[in-house]
């Protein structure tokens, strides 16, 4: 069995920015990263590259590049952990051993909880922005829709990585169509399981103009259950308001329909002693110290924070864990003065050329850190998503500049 003095399962935002950050705060302190994948994916822009203004290729990098300087790589996978021993099992069969311990592995993305849609995704007009080898599909299918196509976006009934994701691939399409000169020839609509169309009211009442303008159509109370891919038809579940129950089905004929799918949190956490009832690691909301080992941290997609789950949200947390663990290190106890608020940010495409950035916190209030009305569209917000943020990620977040 190896150890190390801090363990960080999972190497992508959340890791790499937390690793940068401890070894900023302390050169002397043993980190190991476990990590499985060669790449890292700066998955933001895939919104972008579904919308043929971004090159895949861009939000690629290699890993090796971006482990900071003096933190060691194990390139595997955590097949278990048990924090009762302080240990992870890997998958091939190590164990690893640490003081302590950061849970960030991400979200997992359950394709096959859509019946049908594994076999169809890729092909014959489904597509979905979740994925490095998917996104540019979503815009050779709406580079050839034609008049009289019918065009669904998807929302899971699951939490998501980037709740807006679903609305920006729909806002971006429904430009593509409006500047090719279908708008109304084409049929475009939203199946969600939501009850409104965005949750914080300043913003969505804006989105709601941006619905307007663009005639698009929005469905709420739907889920998704099956795709059959031969005959190009979707299937979703009726849910009754009051109730919750399924009520009926509704099928629709689809010439391009842009999944979301199910995500929950990885199986290996659900499996473990870290895991609280829903899956998620059992953190403290603000401090995101375990609730049961003091010497187990979270972040990210992962973590049991009831925030918008996003790369913007892991900015904010990262201070938050490293100021408490290293505290935790010297005195046993976390810091009183480094809370998360639940903070999170939803850069909203709402068009080629102009973006809502809304900004909140755990209660839903609007959390601004920009000095002007962002939530009404703008260029600027454009100009900021697409060229300033992903090199602020790769040049600043990752290397472990708040
Ligand atoms: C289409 C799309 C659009 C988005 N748009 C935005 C946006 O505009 N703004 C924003 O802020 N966020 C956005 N996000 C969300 C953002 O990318 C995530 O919230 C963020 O990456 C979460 O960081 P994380 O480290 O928790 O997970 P990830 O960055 O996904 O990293 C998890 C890492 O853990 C690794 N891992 C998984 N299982 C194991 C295991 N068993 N053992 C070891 N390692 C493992 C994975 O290989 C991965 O590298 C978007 C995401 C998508 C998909």
């Amino acid at each position: 069995m190896t150890h190390h003095p801090v363990l960080i399962v999972g190497g992508g935002t959340a890791g790499i920015t937390v690793a940068a950050q401890l070894r900023r705060a302390d050169r002397s302190l043993g980190v190991a990263i476990i990590e499985p994948s060669d790449k890292h994916y700066y998955q933001p822009a895939w919104t972008l590259v579904g919308a043929g203004t971004f090159d895949m290729k861009a939000t690629i990098k290699n890993e090796a590049d971006f482990i900071p300087k003096g933190v060691a790589w194990i390139k595997d996978r955590v097949a278990s952990i048990t924090a009762a021993d302080n240990k992870v099992v890997l998958a091939s069969g190590e164990e690893v051993s640490y003081d302590f311990l950061v849970v960030a592995p991400g979200i997992q993305i359950d394709w096959h909880k859509v019946k049908g849609l594994p076999e169809a995704l890729g092909k014959g007009g489904v597509c979905s922005n979740y994925g490095h080898d998917k996104a540019e599909y979503t815009w050779e299918c709406a580079r050839n829709l034609k008049e009289g196509d019918r065009v669904f976006f998807t929302q899971p009934n699951t939490p998501i990585k980037c709740g807006g994701a679903p609305q920006k691939a729909m806002w971006l399409t429904s430009d593509h169509i409006r500047r090719s000169g279908l708008q109304g020839k084409v049929h475009v609509e939203m199946m969600s399981p939501g009850t409104m169309l965005f949750g914080v009211p300043v913003f969505r009442k804006e989105l709601e103009k941006v619905q307007a303008r663009y005639g698009a159509k929005w469905s709420h109370y739907t889920n998704l259950v099956e795709i059959r891919g031969d005959q190009n038809e979707a299937v979703f579940d009726l849910i009754d308001k009051e109730t919750g129950e399924v009520t009926g089905q509704r099928v629709e004929k689809y010439d391009m329909i842009h999944v979301v799918p199910p995500q929950s949190a990885p199986d290996f956490i659900k499996e473990s002693d870290v895991s609280n009832a829903d899956g998620w690691v059992d953190v403290d909301h603000n401090t995101l110290q375990h609730n049961r080992f003091s010497n187990v941290f979270s972040l990210g997609d992962a973590a049991g924070t009831p925030n918008a789950k996003t790369g913007a949200a892991v900015r904010k947390q990262a201070p938050v864990l490293v100021a408490n663990m290293m505290r935790v290190m010297k005195e046993s106890k976390v810091t009183d003065d480094k809370r998360y608020d639940g903070y999170t940010s939803c850069p909203l495409t709402t068009g080629y050329g102009e973006m809502l950035l809304a900004e909140f916190d755990y209660d839903n209030n609007p959390a601004p850190s920009i000095p002007i009305n962002t939530a009404k569209p703008r260029y600027s917000m454009w100009i900021l998503k697409k060229y300033i943020l992903p090199v602020m990620y790769w040049k600043g977040m990752l290397r472990g500049r708040a």
